[in-house]
C-alpha cells in the first residue's frame, strides 16, 4: 500500500495537499472594539495577540475591553434599545436579521478560512458546519421576528432590554449566531464578548453588521479575557446574561447575578455517553463515535467522550474503531483532507495532556493514532482509553479534547445508570436497530439532547441545552426565544 507522505502510515491511498486558499481573506493587523456602530479604541490602549494555533503565528492584535469600555457598550445598547430597536416594527427588525444572514452566506468562504486560522478547526468543519449553521440561525430567527404572537399564542410578550452575551472558543461564529439572532428577533440589543483565543470571526461579523445597515448600538462586539466577561455580567444596566462556557465560570456567573433582576441562561460543560447495542449497524455506529469525539478536536461541549459498547460486540467494535482512527488525518486545518486540526491553544493542549497522563497513571490502557505531528503548533493525536472504571477522572471530568474513554455493559439498566453517573447532562447518543430501546433509553437519560443512530446533528429549529451541571435554559428553536422575553 502507498504511504501518505504527510501521515507516514498506510492509508491505502496518497493524498496530495489540498489547502484552501487564503488569498481572498481580508484581515487587518489590528482590531478595535465595535461599539455604537463605530470601531473604537480601548480606553486602556491595551491590545492582545491572537495566534494561529496550527503554526503559532500572530494573526492580529485585538483590543482589550475594560469596565469603562463595557460601560460605553452597554450605554450604546441601552440608547439603541430605547430610541430605535424596541420601537421599530417587528417586520423591519426581521429585515436586518435576514440581511445579516445573507451577508454571512456571501462571505462564507472568508468566514470559514478565518475561523480555521484563528481557532485551529479543520476547514471541512468550519466550511460545512460552523458557517452554514450560523447563517441558518440568523435566517431562522429573522423569520420569528414578526411572528412572536404565533410563537406564544394568547400571551403578551415583551423584550427585556440589553442582553450581555459571553461565548467560548470552540464555535466562535456559531455561538455568536446562537446568541445574537434570537436576541435581535425578540427586540433586544446586544453586547457580546468573544473568547480570548478566537476573536476574529466576531469582528468579521461586526463588518457584516455594519454592512447590514442595522442602527448603531444594536449590536456591540467586544473582546478581552475573563475580567471583560465579568464586567458585562456585573454591569447594573444589563437585563439578561447569556453565557456559554465552562461549568466553573458558569457557577461564578450564577453567584454574581443572585439578587439582581438579570435573567440568565447558562450552557456549560458535558461528558456525553455514546451507547452501542449489539443490534446496532456497527460500521455506522463507529463512524458516529468518530464524529462524536474527534470532530473539532473534541472541543465540543456535547462530544461523545464516553463510549459504552455492549459486551457481545465490544471486541469487534473496538477493532473497527481503532482501524478507523488510524485513517484519520491530523494536520493543517486549512487542508480540505484534514479530519482533525490543531488544538485551540497551548493551555488547552496542556489540559488535554494532563488528562492523558492521568488516564495512564490510573491504569487505563491507551491507544492513539500513529501519525506524525507537525513541529510547530498545538496538536493531539486521536486517543482512546480502555480498562477504565466509573470513578476514573477521564470518565468523570470534561477533557474537551480528542480523548475517548471506552467501557462495556451487559444490560440496558446497567448502561443507563452508568451513563447518568456524571455531574453533567448535556447530550447522549444511542445506536440500535430497535425503536423501543431508543424510547426506553431516551426517557431515562438525564441529558438535554439524545441522538439516535446519529451524532452531533444540529439544526436551528431544534432546542439545545443541558441538565444538572450542564446548565439551564435552551438555545435554538422556539425555546430559544423564551430566554429573551417577558411572557
Ligand atoms: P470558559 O473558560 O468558561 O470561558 C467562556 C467565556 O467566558 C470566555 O469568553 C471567557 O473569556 C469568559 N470568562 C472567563 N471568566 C469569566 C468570568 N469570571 N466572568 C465572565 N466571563 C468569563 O470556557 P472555555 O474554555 O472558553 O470553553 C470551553 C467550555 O465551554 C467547556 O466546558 C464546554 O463544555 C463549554 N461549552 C458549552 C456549550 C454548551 O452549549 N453547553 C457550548 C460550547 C462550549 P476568556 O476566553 O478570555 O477566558
Ligand atoms: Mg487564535
Amino acid at each position: 500500500m502507498a504511504k501518505s507522505p504527510k501521515l507516514e502510515f498506510d492509508v491505502g491511498w496518497d493524498l496530495s495537499p489540498a489547502p484552501e486558499s487564503t488569498d481572498h481573506i481580508n484581515l487587518k493587523g489590528q482590531y478595535d472594539l465595535f461599539i455604537n456602530g463605530k470601531w473604537t479604541k480601548p480606553s486602556s490602549g491595551k491590545y492582545f495577540k491572537t495566534v494561529n494555533p496550527a503554526n503559532e503565528k500572530v494573526l492580529a492584535e485585538i483590543a482589550e475591553a475594560n469596565e469603562k469600555d463595557i460601560d460605553k457598550a452597554v450605554q450604546a445598547a441601552r440608547k439603541a434599545y430605547v430610541e430605535v430597536w424596541s420601537k421599530m416594527p417587528a417586520a423591519e427588525r426581521g429585515k436586518y436579521i435576514y440581511r445579516i444572514a445573507r451577508l454571512i452566506q456571501e462571505r462564507a468562504r472568508e468566514f470559514a478560512v478565518i475561523e480555521s486560522m484563528d481557532g485551529g478547526k479543520a476547514i471541512r468543519e468550519s466550511r460545512d458546519v460552523d458557517v452554514p449553521l450560523a447563517a441558518g440561525h440568523f435566517f431562522y430567527y429573522a423569520g420569528w421576528a414578526d411572528k412572536l404572537e404565533y410563537a406564544f399564542p394568547n400571551r403578551r410578550v415583551h423584550s427585556l432590554g440589553v442582553a450581555g452575551q459571553i461565548i467560548p472558543w470552540n464555535f466562535p461564529l456559531l455561538m455568536a449566531a446562537w446568541k445574537i439572532a434570537p436576541a435581535l428577533a425578540t427586540g433586544n440589543t446586544v453586547v457580546i464578548k468573544s473568547a480570548e483565543t478566537t476573536p476574529l470571526t466576531l469582528y468579521k461579523l461586526a463588518e457584516v453588521i455594519e454592512a447590514s445597515g442595522i442602527p448603531p448600538g444594536v449590536v456591540n462586539i467586544v473582546s478581552g479575557a475573563g475580567e471583560t466577561g465579568a464586567a458585562i455580567v456585573n454591569h447594573p444596566d444589563v437585563d439578561k446574561i447569556a453565557f456559554t462556557g465552562s461549568t466553573g465560570v458558569g457557577k461564578i456567573i450564577q453567584r454574581a447575578v443572585v439578587g439582581t433582576n438579570k435573567k440568565t441562561t447558562l450552557e456549560l460543560g458535558g461528558k456525553a455517553a455514546n451507547i452501542i447495542f449489539e443490534d446496532a449497524p456497527l460500521d455506522q455506529a463507529v463512524e458516529g463515535v468518530i464524529n462524536g469525539i474527534y470532530f473539532n478536536q473534541g472541543h465540543v461541549c456535547c462530544a461523545g467522550s464516553r463510549l459504552f459498547i455492549q459486551e457481545s460486540v465490544s471486541d469487534l467494535v473496538l477493532r473497527k474503531l481503532k482501524d478507523r482512527m488510524e485513517s484519520l488525518i491530523v494536520g493543517d486545518p486549512l487542508d480540505k483532507n484534514t479530519d482533525i486540526g490543531a488544538i485551540n491553544s497551548k493551555e488547552q493542549l496542556g489540559t488535554i495532556n494532563h488528562f492523558i497522563k492521568t488516564g495512564k497513571d490510573e491504569g487505563a490502557e491507551m491507544y492513539q493514532n500513529s501519525c506524525s505531528l507537525p513541529d510547530k503548533g498545538y496538536w493531539c493525536r486521536p486517543t482512546l482509553f480502555t480498562n477504565v472504571s466509573q470513578s476514573s477522572k477521564i470518565v468523570q471530568e470534561e477533557i474537551f479534547g480528542p480523548v475517548l474513554a471506552v467501557q462495556t455493559f451487559r444490560t440496558i439498566d446497567e448502561v443507563i445508570s452508568k451513563a447518568n453517573n456524571t455531574p453533567y447532562g448535556l447530550s447522549a447518543g444511542v445506536w440500535t436497530d430497535k425503536g423501543s430501546k431508543i424510547f426506553n433509553l431516551t426517557s431515562q437519560m438525564k441529558a438535554g439532547i439524545v441522538w439516535a443512530n446519529t451524532y452531533n446533528k444540529f439544526d436551528p429549529t431544534s432546542p439545545f441545552g443541558g441538565y444538572k451541571e450542564s446548565g439551564f435554559g435552551r438555545e435554538g428553536g422556539l425555546h430559544g426565544l423564551k430566554p429573551y422575553l417577558k411572557i
